[in-house]
């Protein structure tokens, strides 16, 4: 019932905007950051995935990250992402904002992607704003264990907002206008705990949530679906089509 509900907000406030998180990519089988089963139950993000850790201890970043990226690498779109593309195209949706970093709704073939948390797919010198992209960076890594930039030398960082450090401002500027210019915002896959990611819906006239379990703005949704992403978009293209 809610999937038909949600079909008709789509098809009515089209284009929306979708911002997405974590529980959009666990069914490429990519863990998630903060359940019991997520990546920060075992390590501290702070001493691993922060600009403090970073500046102090650039190959322990560098060694966490070099195995997420294989990891990311490895993962394919799932349902979700392809029927995120699918909706693009189709003119229901106009543009993906995403906190993940695994770059899968490009590769599943949307053209419109904010990445508001950086991604894999490079990474960028500190000291004079070089980006290099990930290739070549793991061709570095099998030699150091810190990759250099090719025109300064400093350490090279991954391409992703470490802890600590602010959101890129063209990225989260274009994210808010996208979501004030939209009748719909539809929030997939996020708990909506992660600022300011997580305002962006209230920036929107409305806005839809898909997502496994409470989130923080459940109350202020048009609607709330409680189930997984992938189900819930494939049902949702189907309605429309
Ligand atoms: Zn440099």
């Amino acid at each position: 019932m809610s999937v038909d509900a949600l079909a008709v907000l789509i098809r009515e406030r089209r284009p929306s905007v979708v911002l997405t998180g974590a529980g959009v990519s666990t069914e490429s089988g990519i863990p998630d950051f903060r359940s019991a089963t997520g990546i920060w139950a075992d390590v501290d993000p702070f001493e691993v995935a922060s600009i403090q850790a970073f500046r102090r201890d650039p190959a322990r970043v560098w060694g966490f990250y070099r195995e997420r990226i294989d990891l990311l690498r490895a993962a394919e779109p799932n349902a979700a992402h392809v029927a995120l593309a699918e909706l693009e195209r189709r003119g229901f949706v106009r543009a993906v904002v995403t906190q993940n970093i695994d770059t899968l709704h490009s590769r599943a073939g949307s053209s419109d992607v904010v990445e508001v948390h950086g991604s894999i797919r490079s990474a960028e010198c500190l000291s004079c704003l070089w980006v290099e992209p990930a290739e070549a960076v793991l061709e570095q890594l099998d030699e150091s264990a810190v990759p250099a930039c090719p025109r300064c030398g400093g350490a090279l960082k991954p391409g992703v907002v470490l802890f600590g450090e602010v959101l890129p401002a063209a990225a989260m500027e274009r994210a808010t206008q996208l979501a004030r210019e939209a009748q719909l915002v539809v929030v997939v896959g996020s708990s909506l705990e992660v600022w300011p990611v997580a305002g962006l819906p209230l920036e929107a006239r409305a806005f839809a949530i898909v997502n496994r379990g409470p989130t923080a703005l459940d109350g202020q949704a048009l609607l709330k679906v409680d189930a997984g992403a992938g189900e819930t978009l494939a049902a949702v293209l189907d309605a429309l089509s």
